[in-house]
């Protein structure tokens, strides 16, 4: 595979023969068992998670694959196609490991089974190989596509499991999201690790992300595609940025609280909306908290259309969803604006926003068939007129969430 070592690239397939190949090759015998875990998409509700609120993600057919082959060393050997970096830890030394070392996100999902399972042990060693084509960094989560992948292997091999499969899945993503925090560093909220472990294939998750109860929805698109496009930009919402925009809805929380006591702003509808915001009286707490409570109304409604068909709706919600990410919460930027706006005069195009947290990453459309060549074009050299950069696109297939393979 040419692609090696390259997780910004291109998205490749390998079959699972391919992988056992490289598992061979890379360790001198066969692996014994296989699992795969997605990537996801958020179709709408952004930034709505931390205040209450719900989101309407789906998995990918791309994500993260690993293999396993214990072995008689008692020590963890973490090998991946994607990087030139290898590790080889003693189990009883699981410990976070420094300069961002992609084993973290295994090391971290390890540590988190045995303490949420006390009856969970790591008793032997592993050889371990991780492929992903998830393009990393890009707001589709590799990684939490790398840890629901490595909680359902590990509770499975440390000897925990629940047999109640909606719990267990539950469990594997508040696994995935204990790494991401205390090994990653990284302070998210449950959606992604959710998205990967719960996926259904041609379904979206509406999710509440504070209780986490969900429904999946059936995404039928006939001769529509979701697209995604990737800014390849260097951008991303960081945790200072983030950290303020969580600041400033608590501030609205409190001014409003004063006429109207709330928890969080995914309470308010937008009646109560238009009676209580005279109560804010800092301005940008005001623009971030209408985002809020409009992006809770478009999620619900999104929904709504989904299941009743009307797509064209649900495409100019994603697009009012974009606008208001853009006005209101200022989290979009010159790269992810680019790309949505060009989206929006291609004919076909039934509506398109930025996915994820921002700045970077990616945005989602909804096109057509018979415009997807048109979009790209079009969307690839306004954007480069703009930005001078380069997008990539990918159609994207609604899957299944994490699995054993073999
Ligand atoms: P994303 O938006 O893709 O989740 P992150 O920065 O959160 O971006 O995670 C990317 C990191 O996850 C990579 O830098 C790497 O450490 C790890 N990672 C993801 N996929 C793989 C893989 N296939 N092999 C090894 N490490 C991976
Ligand atoms: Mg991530």
């Amino acid at each position: 595979m040419c692609e090696i070592y390259h997780l910004h690239l291109i998205i490749t397939i390998m079959t699972t023969q391919e992988l056992q190949i490289a598992f061979e090759e890379a360790y001198g015998r066969k692996a014994e068992k296989m699992y795969f875990a997605p990537g996801r998409v958020n179709l709408i509700g952004e930034h709505t998670d931390y205040n209450g609120g719900c989101v309407f993600p789906c998995a990918l057919s791309f994500g993260a694959w690993l293999l396993i082959a214990p072995n008689t060393d008692k020590v963890l050997r973490f090998k991946s196609l994607n990087m030139p970096q290898t590790y080889e830890i003693a189990i009883d030394k699981i410990a976070p490991q420094p300069d961002r070392a992609w084993c973290n996100y295994s090391l971290g999902c390890m540590a988190i089974i045995a303490r949420r399972h006390p009856e969970a042990k790591l008793e032997q060693g592993y050889d371990l190989l991780y492929y992903g084509n998830v393009p990393a960094g890009a707001g589709l989560s590799s990684s939490a596509a790398m840890e629901v992948v490595t909680a359902r292997a590990f509770t499975e091999e440390m000897g925990w499991k629940d047999t109640d499969d909606k719990a267990y899945r539950t469990e594997l993503a508040l696994i995935g999201q204990a790494c991401e925090h205390e090994y990653a560093g990284v302070m998210c909220g449950i959606m992604d690790q959710f998205a990967s472990a719960q996926g259904k294939k041609d379904h979206a998750i509406y999710l509440n992300c504070d209780t986490m109860e969900f429904e999946h929805v059936p995404v039928k698109l006939e001769g529509i595609k979701v697209v995604i496009t990737n800014t390849h930009s260097p951008h991303h919402l960081d945790s200072g940025a983030y950290n303020d925009r969580v600041r400033q809805c608590q501030l609205a929380v409190e001014q409003i609280s004063k006429v109207k006591p709330i928890k969080n702003l995914a309470e308010l509808t937008e009646e109560d909306w238009r009676e209580v915001e005279g109560a804010i009286s800092d301005p940008i707490a005001k623009k971030r908290a209408r985002h809020v409570v409009g992006e809770v109304a478009r999620t619900a409604d999104a929904v709504e259309a989904l299941k009743k068909g009307e797509i064209a709706y649900f495409g100019e919600l994603m697009t009012a969803s974009h606008v208001s990410l853009r006005d209101d919460y200022e989290v979009t930027g010159p790269e992810l604006d680019a790309l949505a706006e060009a989206a929006w005069q291609v004919e076909g195009v039934l509506g398109s926003r930025m996915t994820g947290g921002g700045f970077g990453g990616c945005t989602v459309s909804l096109v057509k068939d018979e415009a997807i060549e048109t979009f790209k074009a079009f969307v690839g050299s306004e954007y480069e007129k703009k930005t001078g950069l380069k997008a990539d696109f990918y159609v994207a297939e609604i899957g299944d969430g994490v699995k054993a393979l073999i």
